[in-house]
């Protein structure tokens, strides 16, 4: 089955049930979105009335919450260990946003790897393996997942290699996992047009099963740019039919599929673009709404 959603809000007031209302708006049957604001570290106590509110909308409308996606905030820096009190923050950063996920009952948790700023890769990978085995003698269900980064910076996880490491270095397997960008392997130099010999490469280093969530955007860039800027389905160097081929592979059925793909005028394009790959036509007058 097509699990397809977006990235959308989630405010204090409504919480999660403001967040299945707008997934619901796109026609999505899956979600992700921030406890709080990406960027930063406010956070409200999470609601168990609105919460419960949004699972009793979830199974009407046959939303599965193992299939909802929260992503951590950008700020937290497991690769860098150059000043202790920020890289104890990152960590007990890390262990609020799980128990956050914990108590809504969300299963899977995106997380960027991290940036050695200047570290080194080893130095910034031997941080993060450090990082989440601490964080998770306090976690008792969610599943971690790493996302493949762009290569922007100092990024580690741009390729699968350096994923591997990591995931070999966590001692609970069962609380680690993976999530592919489509941008961001375009980005950082994967040949996006081959999907199976990426999913072949992925599944000789990792394996597939540890891929519990993809990240469908376009990019600006062209392959290897290591820039990741999101574009909108269809319309930048991965292209429509690509794109398409990757959300339909039978290979990565049953994942959840989120897109990430900027606004357009102020506006979120996500139920247009799903119409789109839904219907496997592209909308050449996505970039005119109003
Ligand atoms: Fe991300
Ligand atoms: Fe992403
Ligand atoms: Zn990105």
């Amino acid at each position: 089955m097509l699990i397809i959603g977006s990235h959308v809000s989630f405010n204090s007031k409504e919480q999660l049930l403001g967040s299945v209302k707008e997934a619901l708006s796109y026609g999505s049957n899956t979600f992700m979105f921030y406890t709080g604001a990406p960027q930063n570290t406010s956070r409200t106590k999470i609601s168990l009335e609105k919460t419960n509110e949004a699972k009793k909308l979830m199974n009407e409308n046959k939303i599965e919450l193992n299939n909802i996606i929260v992503h951590s905030p950008y700020i937290i820096n497991l690769a860098n260990d150059k000043e202790e009190d920020k890289y104890n923050f990152s960590i007990n950063f890390l262990i609020e946003e799980i128990k956050r996920c914990s108590v809504i009952g969300i299963k899977f948790l995106v997380l960027h790897p991290g940036s050695h700023v200047g570290l080194g890769v080893d130095k910034g990978i031997n941080n993060i393996i450090k990082a989440l085995n601490e964080v998770n003698k306090q976690n008792d269900s969610v599943v971690i997942l790493l996302e493949t980064m762009a290569g922007k910076g100092t990024e580690i996880g741009s390729n699968f290699l350096e994923l591997k490491r990591i995931i070999d270095g966590v001692e609970e397997k069962s609380k680690i996992g993976v999530c592919l960008d489509t941008c961001h392997l375009n980005d950082s130099g994967y040949n996006i047009e081959n999907f199976d010999a990426i999913l072949d490469e992925f599944d000789r280093i990792i394996g597939l099963q540890y891929v519990h969530c993809i990240h469908i955007n376009d990019s600006k860039n062209i392959k290897g740019a290591k820039k990741d800027r999101h574009e909108n389905f269809g319309y930048g160097t991965i292209g429509f039919n690509t794109l398409i081929n990757i959300v339909y592979n039978k290979r990565l059925e049953n994942i959840p599929k989120i897109l990430e793909t900027p606004w357009i005028k102020d506006r979120a394009p996500y139920k247009e673009e799903i119409k789109m790959i839904i219907n496997k036509d592209f909308d050449t007058k996505l970039k005119e709404i109003v």
